[in-house]
């Protein structure tokens, strides 16, 4: 059945909670290693934990419907997915990155992905030419963030994929940032959508969660072999807390970004902030302060905001990338993206608009 995104957060998995017996409305927990077979040669289409549980399908169904994929795979977290994701290269393969990208992202292609022969070249994905010259035979792939992390600078995704469209080249976008109630990269032309399901989808800052959604049936169906062969699946009970975040996406995304939309107004009035990072969408905010002291003055006073690393949670939270998010960034380069010692970044949360500014506001002023 057609149905609009709020409709798909909480109904999209239906078919499949249905054919369950007892015609529970909240997903089972079936929270079980392993399957008994019927009989001889016979599977009730579940046969180990790792290869599949009815919980996870139900959650995998969901994130795929949403984004509009043939196919989902949840994996343990958002690093465990694009570690899996890299499993479709080999030694020799070339794949193009967002530069301003997250930074577990990064430690994982400059560490593991390099030593596994896979070269990455960073380009500033949000400038077009900057993709297109860095196109070799050996691209493999272009991976984008958008917005970025963060500096939110915003990607074109249609345009990329117009620059590569006569080659065989994937397309794969990580779209934590936006979720697909904000932001469907697959109709943009994307290949592959990963997710942190740790920040919005599951969106209570309670669980660590994973998933790669593909356009095609064949590539969903290589990640779910890459799955049940390293193994970093995501576990019956935190498939649940995730299907039971996505239900509220929709009412939460449209309150935090009304938030966002708000705070950043706001904070662009502040005489003692330099700058505003805000793409109009989303609830992720960079912002920069006129000196480290006031920028440690905010991290070290807010008492309703809590400094803490990840986003996409109901809780507003604020983050130094300097040395948290960005700190494998070499020094160098997280000068030359912004990302210096008065740069702070906001999750915008679901609190009442007020109590966020007069948190911030106090500890700006004081
Ligand atoms: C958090 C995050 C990740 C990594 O996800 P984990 O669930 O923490 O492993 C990847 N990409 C982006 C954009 C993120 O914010």
């Amino acid at each position: 059945m057609q149905m609009k995104p709020e409709t798909a957060c909480i109904h999209a998995a239906a078919t499949a909670s249905k054919s369950h017996a007892t015609g529970a409305v909240a997903v089972p927990i079936f929270q079980t290693a392993t399957f008994a077979h019927p009989g001889f040669g016979q599977s009730t289409g579940y046969d180990y934990s790792r290869t599949q549980n009815p919980t996870v399908e139900h959650c995998e169904k969901v994130v795929a419907a949403l984004e509009s994929g043939a196919g989902g795979v949840a994996f343990a977290t958002g690093m465990a997915t694009i570690a899996a994701v890299m499993e479709l290269f080999r030694p020799g393969d070339e794949i193009i990155a967002t530069d301003d990208l997250y930074g577990g992202s990064i430690r994982l292609f400059n560490n593991i992905s390099a030593k596994n022969g896979i070269t990455i070249n960073y380009v500033d994905s949000s400038d077009l030419s900057d993709v297109e010259s860095a196109i070799t035979p050996t691209t493999k792939a272009i991976f984008i963030e958008t917005p970025t992390n963060p500096m939110m600078k915003v990607t074109d995704i249609a345009a990329v994929k117009q620059l590569i469209s006569d080659r065989d080249i994937l397309l794969i976008v990580d779209n934590t940032f936006l979720t697909p109630y904000l932001f469907n990269p697959i109709a943009h032309g994307a290949d592959l959508v990963v997710h942190s399901g740790t920040k919005y989808l599951s969106g209570h800052n309670d669980t660590l969660a994973g998933f790669v959604v593909a356009k095609s049936p064949e590539l969903a169906e290589k990640l779910h072999t890459v799955k049940k062969t390293t193994g970093a699946v995501l576990s019956p009970f935190d498939a649940f807390l995730v299907t039971r975040g996505i239900k509220t996406l929709a009412i939460r995304m449209e309150k935090s970004q009304s938030n966002a939309r708000k705070i950043a107004e706001w904070l662009k009035s502040q005489s003692k902030i330099t700058a505003v990072h805000y793409p109009e969408q989303g609830a992720m905010i960079s912002f920069t302060t006129d000196t480290v002291e006031t920028a440690q003055n905010i991290l070290n006073k807010v008492e309703l905001i809590l400094y803490a690393e990840s986003l996409g949670g109901v809780e507003t939270l604020i983050t130094y990338p300097a040395t948290q998010t960005h700190a494998e960034v070499p020094e160098a380069e997280r000068l030359a993206r912004g990302i210096n010692e008065c740069l702070l970044r906001l999750s915008v949360g679901i609190e009442a608009v007020e109590d966020i500014i007069q948190d911030l506001g106090r500890t700006i002023d004081s």
